[in-house]
Formats: C-alpha cells, structure tokens, sequence
C-alpha cells in the first residue's frame, strides 16, 4: 500500500520534471531555430511594423490620438494633437474667442 502511493508520488513527480524539462528544451529549441536558420529576417529596427507612434492627448475631448494620424495645430507653446478637425475647431474657437 505504501510503496504503491510511493510510485504514484515519484511519477506525479517525474510528469513534472519531465513536463518542465520538455518546456525548456522546446523553448531554447524555438529560440535556436529562429535565431540560427534565418539570420536575414532579423529584427530590423528600419523595417519593423510601424508603432502607433507616441500619443498625444487631446486637449477638447481628452482622446489620446497617435501622432502619426492626429490634426496638428501649431501653437507658440507647441504643436498640439487633436484627435478630429471638428476638436481643433473647437479649440480654435474657444482660444480665440474672448
Ligand atoms: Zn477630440
């Protein structure tokens, strides 16, 4: 009885060890692979997928809008980011008017 529940304990065990060791061999195997067989394809930082870039938040509705596809106003302060042109009118409308 004991010796049974021993065995049953010591391959519970050994599933885990090998399932961790199975684990990190496939990993280390994956990253070797893709490492070694296609040194061409290599992170380029020149040709990766475009970012959504930095965010900007609007200053109307509070949106954070990418820069890359914003509505740019230019200010003396800086260029502000806006997230529609009807934002930026608003924005014109509300700093110009007294
Ligand atoms: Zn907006």
């Amino acid at each position: 009885m004991l010796r049974t529940l021993l065995y049953l304990l010591l391959a519970i065990l050994a599933i885990t060890v090998l399932r961790s060791v199975i684990g990190i061999v496939m990993k280390a195997a994956s990253h070797w692979l893709s490492g070694a067989s296609s040194p061409a394809v290599r992170d380029d930082p020149g040709h990766s997928v475009p970012t959504a870039g930095v965010l900007r938040k609007d200053p109307v509705c509070g949106t954070f809008v990418s820069e890359a596809i914003s509505v740019k106003l230019k200010t003396p302060a800086g260029t502000l980011h806006f997230c529609s042109e009807a934002c930026r009118d608003k924005y014109v409308e509300t700093t110009t008017s007294p």
